[in-house]
């Protein structure tokens, strides 16, 4: 039976929920009404895992998702150390009003280890400690709980078994915003599909994710079987982007480095992409947290695709990208330049609005190949915003090249 992901994790898929093979769990209300519910893995004194729920407000849920964050990987001596200014420091934003939130949450998850401790001195008080613990039913006993969980915990075991099914990720990168870089990845997933490939696409570009308006599934909302997360789709292709988990539009996300390297490994490990033959990632512009959380997670991530403007000021910002990938050992499959002229639809001209051709000099100067150039297009900013395929929209020339982009990125992955 398939839940609404929405309705049951409110708005992020983040530690939210039962943890299974819990051996620590706690819930208090708090003062305001707000209920919260933690649960812990811990393993030689270890937090191993941390989750929780809560039917509180936004900051409820950002003041529960930072505890398990700040909880994973520290002893249960130092969680006690934890304190409410801690949680808000992280924060940042939270309004004065809702500031017990964090102390809800710090209180929610020191009880949780309160309840394991508890239950590992019942279990450590056992008359007989060498006996068979499959045989004995007490509830309250630590070991219980343990056998069955920690294989299913093992996170980097199920990520990597996620990923062998997918043959290749690329990732698409760009040095600044706007130039089109979604756009691409979108018309290189259609195309690829349309040329019998399975594709997925992760839109990882969490302060601008707009990938699920650009395939037109944005009303759309991701489910679960209980176990995993089910990508949506458009018909063609597996859609996950975290576009799906904000309330609106308008929700601006305010993550910091790790909790992006969380989300984005939420996102390879738990979504159910299945054997496909690509899933392109696309990254926000830059250089920054999200590309490399995704290069640190995927093993062996096929190549990046870079997209730029023709303009000095963009090409100044891909050589970066380029470094970026070099730094990384991160395959570059080439460069597309985007926006390449202007063609008017009425007397056929070509106007080089922002120049032409600096893409191609800039991926022959550093040895790296070029795919190809697409022009600006009406009918690209229509489609684009109105969720349309592109591929049926745009000029006859464009879709051509779009093909042979593609065709050379397919000869250059398995
Ligand atoms: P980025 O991902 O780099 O921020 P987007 O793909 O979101 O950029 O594109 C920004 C805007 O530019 C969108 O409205 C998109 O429809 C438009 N756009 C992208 N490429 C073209 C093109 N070749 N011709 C016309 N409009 C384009």
């Amino acid at each position: 039976m398939f839940t609404n992901l929405k309705e049951q994790y409110r708005k992020l898929p983040l530690n939210f929920g039962p943890l299974k093979g819990a051996n620590g769990s706690a819930r208090i209300t708090g003062p305001c009404g707000d209920t919260m519910e933690f649960w812990v893995y811990i393993d030689d004194d270890k937090i191993c895992a941390a989750s929780y729920t809560t039917d509180g407000c936004e900051h409820s849920i950002q003041c529960g998702f930072i505890a398990a964050y700040m909880a994973e990987g520290v002893t249960v001596d130092n969680v006690y150390r934890f304190e409410q200014n801690d949680i808000l420091c992280m924060a940042k934003d939270i309004p004065e009003e809702s500031k017990h939130c964090a102390l809800l949450a710090v209180n929610t998850l020191k009880a949780a280890v309160g309840d394991y401790q508890e239950r590992n001195k019942k279990q450590n008080e056992c008359n007989s400690p060498d006996e068979d613990c499959s045989k004995c039913d007490k509830e309250e006993c630590a070991s219980r709980k343990t056998e069955s969980s920690f294989i299913e915990k093992d996170e980097n075991l199920q990520l990597r078994r996620r990923l062998e099914k997918i043959k290749n990720k690329i990732l698409v990168l760009s040095g600044k915003g706007g130039v089109g870089k979604s756009t691409m990845a979108v018309n290189i997933a259609s195309v690829l599909a349309s040329e019998g490939k399975k594709v997925g696409i992760l839109d990882v570009d969490i302060h601008g994710p707009s990938i699920p308006m650009m395939l037109g599934v944005d009303k759309l909302t991701p489910m679960t079987d209980g176990e995993d997360i089910l990508p949506v789709t458009d018909g063609v292709l597996k859609i996950m982007s975290i576009g799906f988990f904000l309330r609106s539009n308008d929700d601006p996300v305010i993550w910091r480095g790790p909790m992006k390297m969380n989300m984005i490994k939420q996102f390879l490990k738990d979504v159910r992409w299945g054997d496909i033959d690509y899933l392109v990632i696309d990254c926000p512009p830059g250089t920054g947290d999200e590309p490399l959380s995704v290069c640190q997670l995927i093993e062996a991530p096929s190549g990046a695709i870079i997209v730029t403007t023709p303009q000095n000021v963009a090409i100044n910002d891909v050589r970066k990208s380029i470094n970026f990938c070099h730094s990384l050992q991160l395959k570059i499959l080439g460069v597309i330049e985007n926006m390449s002229g202007f063609k008017c639809p009425n007397c056929g001209e070509v106007s080089n609005i922002f120049k032409e051709g600096g893409a191609e000099k800039m991926a022959s100067d550093f040895k790296v190949p070029f795919l190809g150039r697409i022009p600006i297009e009406g009918e690209i900013v229509i489609s684009g915003d109105s969720g349309k395929s592109l591929m049926n929209k745009v000029s006859a020339s464009t879709a051509e090249e779009l093909k042979k982009i593609v065709s050379q990125i397919i000869s250059k992955t398995n």
